[in-house]
């Protein structure tokens, strides 16, 4: 009934994103238990009490990759082997969540918004069905895509094709997404949906699905959208949802990461959660920069605020 590039796109999607956080879970987060029950989702906790090394071995150690290492790291991420998975459909299923703790400096929130691990699994299950319409559409013949097994272009031509259809795609994602994510903090959409992806000040893996369902619908409607407007080649398209879904997953990783000399930085939209009217853009700054709401990551003039 569907075709086998539908079912491909939607477990890429699906699970692709599943790996990347697991794998950033793994690398940055998850540590040996000490058999101390402790009492934080808390990266820096969670390593005080795994470790027999002194405080300033552990405080560096977090510093190596913390993006705010004033902040403990909150979300559904586990941090010592014993906790639940991030995984939020595991999550949701089995109604386990990390550990407690406190979040954004004592002001009594939970570690966890309590619709996280349900709008999470209701996200990332609707990213896939967008990725398994696309993968059918163009299967079927209804999108502006070309390319693929029967492409007849020289290499360079090629190689050419794939650049200017990938800035092509960018281009229409920045601008677009700049401006959704601008409404979206207009008070009325930002007390019905956007206030629950701010719920997170320092987030971490699996936090960039807590957003509103109606917010991700309509994210997503301008994400999987370019190659049903612009004559774009297969390779692309790959190429654009493949930076843009490694950028979203690394975005709220918690994690220092920066390539291409700044030209991507996962500071930026860390600035974004911790200083709420700057840095709208995803996953390059550019908009911001025109638009005049660009602040640095790394310089910004406020210190990171304490636990
Ligand atoms: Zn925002
Ligand atoms: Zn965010």
């Amino acid at each position: 009934m569907f075709s086998r590039l539908a079912w491909a796109c939607g477990g890429i999607q699906y699970f692709g994103y599943i790996a990347l956080s697991t794998l950033i879970e793994l690398r940055y987060f998850v540590k040996e238990d000490s058999g101390d029950a402790g009492d934080g989702n808390d990266a820096r906790s969670t390593s005080e009490r795994s470790t027999t090394t002194s405080s300033s071995d552990v405080d560096e150690e977090v510093r190596e990759w913390k993006i705010q290492p004033g902040r403990a790291a909150t979300g559904t991420v586990r941090t010592t082997k014993s906790d639940p998975w991030g995984f939020p459909l595991y999550q949701m299923i089995t109604g386990r969540h990390p550990k407690g703790g406190k979040h954004d400096g004592g002001k009594g929130a939970r570690v966890i918004h309590p619709r996280h691990r349900l709008y999470a699994s209701v996200n990332l299950l609707m990213s896939a069905c967008f990725a398994f319409a696309v993968g059918e559409s163009v299967a079927r013949g209804w999108t502006r895509m070309y390319g693929g097994s029967n492409v007849d272009a020289t290499f360079i031509g090629s190689i050419y094709d794939i650049l200017r259809g990938f800035a092509v795609a960018t281009v229409w994602q920045s601008v677009l997404e700049y401006y959704w994510h601008r409404a979206m903090h207009a008070r009325w959409f930002y007390e019905r949906a956007h206030k629950i992806h701010h719920f997170y000040v320092s987030p971490c893996c699996w936090c960039d699905l807590c957003i509103h369902p109606m917010e991700a619908f309509g994210y997503y409607c301008i994400l999987y959208a370019p190659g049903f407007f612009f004559p774009l080649h297969r390779a692309s398209f790959i190429l654009y949802m493949a930076v843009m879904g490694v950028c979203g997953v690394m975005d709220h990783s918690g994690v220092d990461v920066s390539f291409a000399d700044g030209a991507y930085d996962t500071t930026f939209h860390d600035a974004h959660h911790r200083l709420f009217f700057v840095n709208y853009a995803f996953p390059f700054d550019i908009i911001d920069r025109l638009c005049g709401t660009y602040v640095h990551g790394r310089t910004d003039p406020r210190p990171s605020p304490s636990r």
